[in-house]
């Protein structure tokens, strides 16, 4: 019996808000669709903190928009299984209108949180405009409730009368995260809730949403370029090249022993000096390959210092090496 069968009582103990089962969404079509998301399978636990990591172009991004169902996905299952239900639910296959009464439960916060609010909306009207849509805090609960919202991320009751250009960035990522807790979400995407900020700011941020995971049992799915910020919030990581998983891990095993070659890469990156351009480079040479027209077998060979000829048509799985510790080269000796 493999390491993998033998775990598999102690996984299945943990319960999973959410399992990801190939998963695919490809954009365009004829031939050469672009592969933003090509057969993902990952779980993300009950109340953990799963970091999300790769290169941009990676499918981040689509990622959490599939999730949240922004985008609808080509194929594959995304069961979800609140808290209490007896049986799992397919986000992948609801139509848009069986997800509404679902859409409370899974909210998304982006990079630019200017971007997405109303400029002139005042923020009692933003955060009203989020319980409306869920028919919460009605009439005289009303105002309680957004300064309730308010005070839970850190900003004061007359932050409410204010326009969204009367705050920082990080006041303005504040109210990205109030719109998200108003409708009172189990699971949160946050699609690189730092980038756009200052970093004397980001660490704000950064507590702030555990401080909240913790109060308000939410579960994250926290998606970064930063690795030293995803190793400080996150419980397990999923790293992502190309549309594929190439490892998933525990968070202390994935950065004391990371074990797929495009992990180590990204973990030796060079930090750019600029911290207000905090992002990492990863050692790597040329370019992500185009996701329209992905390399044979694992995608990853045209840039890994190891690969070997027998890497263009293996068809690489996820192996688990160490409980919980699973990776998809085929190579052990690293
Ligand atoms: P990340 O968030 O990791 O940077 P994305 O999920 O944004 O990656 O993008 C993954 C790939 O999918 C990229 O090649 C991107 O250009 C492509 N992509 C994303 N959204 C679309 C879209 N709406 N139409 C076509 N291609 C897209
Ligand atoms: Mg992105």
């Amino acid at each position: 019996m493999n390491a993998a069968v033998m775990e598999a009582p102690q996984v299945a103990a943990e319960q999973n808000l959410l399992e990801i089962r190939k998963l695919r969404k490809y954009f365009g079509k004829g031939t050469h669709p672009v592969r933003a998301v090509d057969d993902v399978s990952f779980t993300i636990r009950q109340g953990e903190t799963l970091g999300l990591v790769g290169e941009s172009g990676s499918g981040k991004s689509t990622i959490g928009r599939l999730l949240t169902r922004l985008v609808d996905p080509t194929g594959g299952e995304m069961l979800y299984t609140p808290q209490g239900a007896s049986a799992p639910q397919d986000l992948a296959h609801l139509s848009q209108s069986q997800f509404r009464p679902l859409r409370s439960k899974v909210q998304i916060i982006f990079q630019d949180p200017y971007a997405s609010l109303n400029p002139r909306m005042r923020i009692r009207d933003v955060l009203g405009e989020a319980l409306d849509t869920h028919g919460l805090a009605k009439g005289a609960a009303r105002t309680p409730r957004i300064h309730e919202l308010l005070a839970q991320v850190g900003l004061r009751p007359e932050h409410a009368d204010r326009f969204p250009h009367e705050f920082s960035g990080g006041q303005r990522q504040r109210i990205g995260i109030a719109r998200a807790l108003a409708v009172e979400p189990q699971f949160i995407v946050a699609d690189e809730p730092l980038s756009a900020l200052d970093v004397s700011i980001q660490a704000q941020v950064v507590n702030l949403l555990g401080e909240l995971k913790e109060k308000l049992n939410l579960t994250l799915l926290f998606i970064s370029h930063d690795l030293d910020v995803v190793e400080y919030l996150c419980d397990r990581v999923v790293v992502l090249y190309l549309g594929r998983v190439m490892e998933i891990a525990p968070t202390h095993s994935l950065y004391a022993d990371p074990k797929h070659p495009y992990t180590r890469a990204l973990l030796a990156a060079a930090p750019i000096p600029d911290p207000a351009q905090r992002r990492v480079v990863p050692l790597l040479q040329g370019d992500l390959p185009s996701p329209a027209n992905p390399p044979s077998g694992c995608v990853f060979r045209t840039r890994c210092p190891r690969a070997e000829e027998r890497c263009a048509s293996a068809d690489m799985q996820l192996r688990e090496v160490k409980p919980g510790h699973w990776h998809a080269c085929w190579r052990d000796d690293l």
